[in-house]
């Protein structure tokens, strides 16, 4: 189903950018065996550490899917993992957070954009089970990244003072 070398999409190609800017499918759990899925969460987050990425939505692999996954950094310890499944944001805070940011679909490209500090994401686990998951910070924008990659919006359509930077000149993390 999914490749670990498969390329990611951008909407630097016409074809690929039609795809990004298209809903993807609710997830069918009876479609797949565990086996399969998690195996797909494994090639993804792999995909993502290639590219040193910090979250990445099914369809900028080409899946036709409502899935992400997603990895926060933490201060000396193992990164905090999330694989979520049908994700969607049922609340978010009054107060917004400014913040430079860059995606994986939009090659060597940042901008400014302005997001609820803080959200409260619903959803699946890969064993089918609801989650609930309350984000602040960091983690809040990279859900809200997602969620917006997985209604086929992309950052650039949000985003103020666009500006073209190598990805090794920044600190800021691509989702
Ligand atoms: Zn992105």
């Amino acid at each position: 189903m999914l490749e670990k070398n498969q390329h990611i999409l951008t909407v630097t190609n016409k074809k690929e950018e039609t795809f990004l800017r298209k809903r993807p499918a609710d997830f069918d759990f009876s479609k797949y065996t565990a086996k399969e899925l998690r195996e797909l969460i494994a090639n993804m987050r792999s995909i993502m550490r290639s590219a040193n990425g910090v979250g990445l939505s099914a369809n900028q692999v080409g899946l036709d899917m409502q899935l992400f996954v997603a990895e926060l950094p933490q201060h000396n310890r193992a990164p905090k993992v999330y694989a979520i499944f049908n994700p969607k944001i049922i609340s978010t805070s009054k107060e917004m957070q400014t913040m430079e940011e860059g995606c994986l679909s939009v090659p060597k490209t940042y901008g400014i954009v302005t997001r609820p500090q803080e959200v409260t994401l619903t959803g699946f686990d890969k064993h089918q089970k609801p989650l609930k998951v309350k984000a602040i910070g960091l983690l809040a924008r990279i859900f809200q990244h997602e969620v917006d990659h997985l209604n086929g919006v992309v950052f650039i359509d949000k985003a103020k003072n666009l500006h073209q930077s190598e990805p090794e000149e920044t600190n800021n993390d691509q989702i």
